[in-house]
């Protein structure tokens, strides 16, 4: 019965320090978000101790009455939410569903057609030292100049390559996809749709994006990022694909399932279907346009700074910094001196290395959870951009003084306040 702190103190100071890291900074890395209290409390609950394999009511262990229960709930609830017709909640993390996911729908060897890496794609769907690249057959698709996905492209590719799978999803791209387009050029060529809404699965939720699972074949995503539950992944399909997806995880990838995880997720997914969270994700889109505007502004402009595609749909926007003194480390690195977490992401055709890049990826769901309004959004969008725009080298006075007004935004919004011991 021995608390954290005593048993181990030196754990308990790092999760301390993060604690206090997420409450006086400002995070605005695109995939992250702040679960619930009620959700850390499931996972960090008793439910870490059961084994589970199987799925509810068809274990290969005893006593898995109570997981059941959970784990169906969760079931449940996730294909309510998106209207599927089969969910498979096990998978521990994004890029295990993932995983699950393409082995159920295609064999080593086969040909995949997904978004480049260096445009917006995510690992999993066919760079080359993740097991998708290394696996399968990889084709890749791209932006074009307006930094749009180029559908005439992706048509082109299936034609020429006539892919087992074509995946339409992202990790940095500011727009929707056309879904239906995806599915015509997948039933044209015979090839399953694999939509993979991690990003923007909580945008889907609150009806501000279009829902994939009405087109795709199947469906994966996380559920940590906009959807705001614990860290973990999801896999939604078509009926006809549920043998074979609930075999590709378990016993295909997985062992025992994460109960605890699981039941948070169950919570997140109760929490997701609130009114609450649908004014979270309105103020989250809102919040990524104000930044936008803010960033493509003349005085932005004239600093070398600019929003790729000119705007975004989603909870995001990709600065574009390829005409400006400062690259993507450089403006990462500012940032983080006045309080700010953001990552520096490739832009397409990068004149910089990948380590360094020419862009940032800025997202607002983190603070909409936070409580954010666009009147917030708009002074953290001028900390930004003055952040930016200052000419090299970053004075300490000058860095002080934007520090402070992002110290001021983390006052007005408490985060987590009953956790600090
Ligand atoms: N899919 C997409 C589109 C992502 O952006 C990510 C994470 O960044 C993943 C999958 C992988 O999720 P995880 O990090 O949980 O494995």
């Amino acid at each position: 019965n021995t608390s954290l702190h005593e048993l181990d103190p030196e754990i308990a100071a790092a999760v301390d320090a993060e604690l206090d890291r997420q409450q006086s900074t400002l995070e605005m890395i695109a995939s992250e978000n702040f679960a619930p209290l009620a959700v850390m409390e499931a996972q960090g609950s008793v439910l870490t101790n059961k084994y589970a394999e199987g799925y509810p009511g068809r274990r290969y262990y005893g006593g898995c009455e109570h997981v059941d229960v959970a784990e169906q709930i969760a079931i449940d609830r996730i294909k309510e939410l998106f209207g599927a017709e089969y969910a498979n909640v096990q998978p521990h993390s994004g890029a295990s569903a993932n995983q699950a996911a393409l082995f159920a729908l295609a064999q080593p060897g086969d040909t995949i057609l997904g978004l480049d890496l260096a445009h917006g794609g995510h690992l999993t769907h066919g760079m080359r030292l993740n097991f998708s690249g290394k696996q399968f057959d990889v084709v890749a698709y791209h932006v074009d100049e307006a930094g749009l996905v180029d559908m005439a492209e992706v048509e082109r590719l299936a034609k020429e390559h006539r892919p087992k799978v074509i995946i339409a999803g992202w990790s940095a791209y500011p727009r929707q996809l056309d879904f239906a387009e995806f599915r015509r050029i997948a039933d044209e060529v015979e090839a399953y749709l694999w939509v993979d809404m991690a990003h923007f699965a909580g945008l889907v939720a609150a009806g501000l994006h279009p829902n994939p699972v009405e087109h795709a074949h199947v469906v994966t995503s996380t559920t940590h990022k906009t959807l705001g539950g614990p860290r973990g992944g999801i896999i939604l399909a078509k009926k006809e694909f549920a043998k074979k997806l609930n075999s590709s995880v378990f016993p295909g990838f997985q062992g025992g399932p994460l109960e605890h995880v699981i039941a948070a997720k169950a919570v997140s997914f109760k929490v997701a279907a609130s009114e609450e969270f649908k004014e979270r994700q309105r103020r989250t889109v809102e919040g990524a346009r104000v930044l936008a505007e803010r960033l493509t502004a003349p005085d932005a402009r004239e600093a070398g700074v600019n929003v790729l595609s000119g705007g975004t749909d989603v909870h995001l926007i990709l600065v574009d910094l390829r005409e400006s003194e400062l690259d993507g480390q450089q403006a990462e690195d500012r940032l983080h001196e006045v309080g700010i977490t953001v990552n520096r992401n490739a832009v397409p055709n990068d004149p910089r290395p990948p380590m360094v890049t020419s862009g940032l990826r800025i997202g607002t769901p983190a603070l909409a959870t936070r409580g954010f309004t666009a009147e917030d959004f708009a002074e953290v969008a001028d900390v930004i951009a003055e952040t930016l725009k200052a000419p090299s080298p970053f004075g300490a006075a000058e860095a002080e003084a934007l520090k402070a007004r992002v110290q001021a935004l983390a006052g007005k919004h408490p985060l987590y306040p009953g956790l600090n011991k």
